[in-house]
């Protein structure tokens, strides 16, 4: 395990300025108002490669690059801790135990795209976070760090924090952004991306809670020492959280390149009360259901997306073998069909009939046909539709069809078996 992240959680008033200092808090930022300019701290990030941990992983110095580069006199910074991933709550423990870290984070990114405002957009879920940012703010404000001329210098930079309303769909940044814009949250089409056309149509810059947090140690520590974590295409550590049928569950930091199986049984004791592995789902409700063959694989982007998998928001479920593989598709499912916005139809119809389907061959009335269906339909939801809620959604359909195939095939042909042996009685 790695205390590098998540190193002040815990062990500092989590709102006290003065706390903060002692552990080097703020530092980067004094070092960066009057000694950097914004294009070095580009050029910094940049090479530390540090890539977006909300879940896509987009490399997080070119994003800020595309912001900078924008030549326009507003321009916005937006730290999205709308955590609404199921089984997903590491930027929680983020927010409760270093929110000064992340706000640090935020007005550096701000002086390095030449931004002056900024939103913290927190899930309504998330009470006790949202005062702790507000008092952090305020702290910061008072303290000269926040506000008119940053620390005396030209630089002003000023945050709000905004929070959602249970809605799924408003982590999606363009929905996101048009939640904040206060209209309701529905995702759109991209391109154009935030960073040319966001907030209110200016060059906005997104960047997850975790993200934002990790700026200050890289500046601290230079992009070269940060690359000494992880691997080569993954540098740094990723915060976990861990639950489900597991002995130590909760939130953990570790080092890119450990591996499933590590985490699994060095980190988490293993499965509780000597239960069997089915399988592991990494990255949430959207994420991919893994079999126990696949947990020598590395915590690391690129082996990750070589199985077409991803780590998504660095969620793990652990579900043991007790646990009905139908029954589990179709909650999931049930869930998306649920948080899908409607606006596009593959997303609003494909989430709708797939939990038909599945209902269907649970109540022993499916075919081969059905099979074929689930199949074409999430393809059809992969590929064509409007968000990564509708493109994912069907990720747990996918990958039991794929890695547990004969269990599909099994409900079926048990249930034709039984209404041919019924004929064949009826008849004789
Ligand atoms: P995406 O790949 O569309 O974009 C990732 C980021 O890169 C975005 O900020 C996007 O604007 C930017 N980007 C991509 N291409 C760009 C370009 N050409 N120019 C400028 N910017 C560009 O992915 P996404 O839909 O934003 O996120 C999907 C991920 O979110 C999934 O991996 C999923 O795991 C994760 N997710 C996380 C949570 C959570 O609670 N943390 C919830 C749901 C989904």
């Amino acid at each position: 395990m790695m205390n590098l992240v998540s190193r002040l959680c815990g062990k500092i008033n989590p709102i006290s300025v003065k706390d903060y200092r002692e552990y080097d808090g703020l530092k980067a930022l004094e070092v960066c108002l009057f000694n950097r300019e914004p294009n070095e701290l580009v050029d910094i990030i940049k090479q530390s490669n540090l890539k977006g941990r909300g879940g896509a992983a987009f490399p997080t110095g070119l994003k800020w690059e595309f912001v900078a580069s924008e030549n326009n006199d507003t321009k916005y910074v937006v730290c999205n801790a709308d955590e609404g991933e199921p089984g997903t709550f590491k930027d929680k423990v983020l927010l409760e135990g270093c929110p000064l870290q992340i706000i640090e984070g935020m007005i550096i990114a701000g002086y390095a795209v030449g931004a002056n405002n900024g939103y913290i957009y927190i899930r309504g879920e998330y009470p006790r976070a949202k005062k702790l940012l507000i008092d952090a703010i305020s702290n910061l404000e008072k303290e000269g760090y926040l506000g008119q001329n940053i620390l005396g210098q030209e630089f002003s930079f000023n945050i709000e924090v905004r929070s959602g309303s249970g809605a799924y769909i408003c982590g999606e940044e363009t929905a996101l952004i048009k939640s904040i814009e206060g209209d309701a949250g529905r995702a759109r089409h991209k391109p154009p991306y935030p960073p040319n056309e966001g907030l209110w149509g200016k060059p906005t810059l997104v960047n997850n809670v975790e993200t934002l947090a990790n700026i200050p140690l890289i500046i601290n520590m230079g992009p070269e020492e940060y690359k000494r974590y992880g691997t080569s295409s993954s540098n740094g550590t990723k915060l976990i959280s861990v639950s489900g049928c597991v002995v130590n569950k909760g939130v953990f930091e570790v080092e890119f390149g450990i591996t499933l199986r590590e985490i699994l049984f060095d980190i988490c004791g293993g499965l509780k009360d000597g239960k069997q592995l089915k399988f592991i789902q990494l990255g949430g409700a959207s994420g991919a259901c893994l079999p126990e063959e696949l947990l020598d694989t590395k915590l690391d982007f690129d082996e990750l997306r070589k199985l077409d998998i991803s780590l998504g928001s660095g969620a793990i479920l652990v579900v043991d073998d007790t646990v009905d593989l139908l029954g589990f598709v179709k909650t999931t499912m049930e869930f998306f069909k649920h948080e899908s916005c409607g606006k596009c139809v593959p997303c609003r119809e494909g989430n709708k009939h797939i939990v038909k389907i599945l209902d269907r061959i649970i109540q022993g009335n499916g075919t081969e046909r059905d099979l074929d269906l689930l199949k074409n339909i999430s393809m059809v939801m992969r590929d064509c539709s409007c968000c990564g809620l509708g493109q994912a959604a069907p990720t747990a359909l996918i990958t039991t069809m794929r890695f547990f195939e004969d269990e599909y095939n099994d409900l079926i042909h048990h249930h034709y078996k039984k209404d041919i042996d019924k004929l064949n009685r009826e008849v004789i």
